[in-house]
């Protein structure tokens, strides 16, 4: 019997053979890694890159081929085929392969990373010296700083930064 990696290597292969001839040429294979996690079912992580949610896959086999896969597999086609930075991952380019692989192009948010939360944003404590360059100083550090556990020079200037009590997020 096929293990579940190998169907997901075939289901591949079907999906490749409905693209049109042109694009089909232009496809490079496909590297496929699992993970666990039961939240997000798939993720496309580069042109030729997607990951699958082992624990889904095993739970429930014949949506994660067939949805998710594809899903997936659409994105890759988008990012190897047009010029990736103008497509929007779910835009008209991904709805138009979705629609040669003979699927809903719904977006679901147990799929992919489009829809991962956004990265948290983090603190940077802006800190002066005696040239104008400003100094961004990560939490951990400027908290070593307030509490006299570390000091830092300008690397231009030469002089120990000073807090300037501004905090921003980047
Ligand atoms: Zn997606
Ligand atoms: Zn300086």
């Amino acid at each position: 019997m096929e293990t579940l990696h190998q169907r997901v290597a075939t289901r591949l292969l079907d999906l490749e053979a409905m693209l049109p001839l042109h694009i089909r040429m232009e496809m490079q294979p496909i590297e496929v890694e699992y993970y666990r996690n039961k939240r997000v079912a798939g993720q496309c992580c580069g042109p030729r890159n997607i990951r699958i949610s082992q624990d889904l896959l095993e739970q429930d086999t014949a949506e994660i081929l067939t949805q998710t896969v594809g899903h997936e597999y659409a994105h890759c086609v988008v990012r190897q085929v047009h010029n990736r930075s103008q497509c929007k991952p779910h835009g008209v380019e991904w709805r138009r392969i979705m629609e040669l692989l003979e699927l809903p192009a719904d977006v679901l948010h147990s799929m992919d990373t489009s829809f991962a939360p956004p990265r948290k944003r983090q603190r940077r404590y802006i800190y002066a010296c005696a040239c104008t360059k400003t100094h961004k100083i990560p939490t951990q550090t400027a908290m070593k700083m307030m509490r006299g556990h570390q000091v830092r020079t300008c690397r231009v200037c030469n002089t120990t930064i000073q807090p300037t009590g501004e905090v921003i997020k980047i």
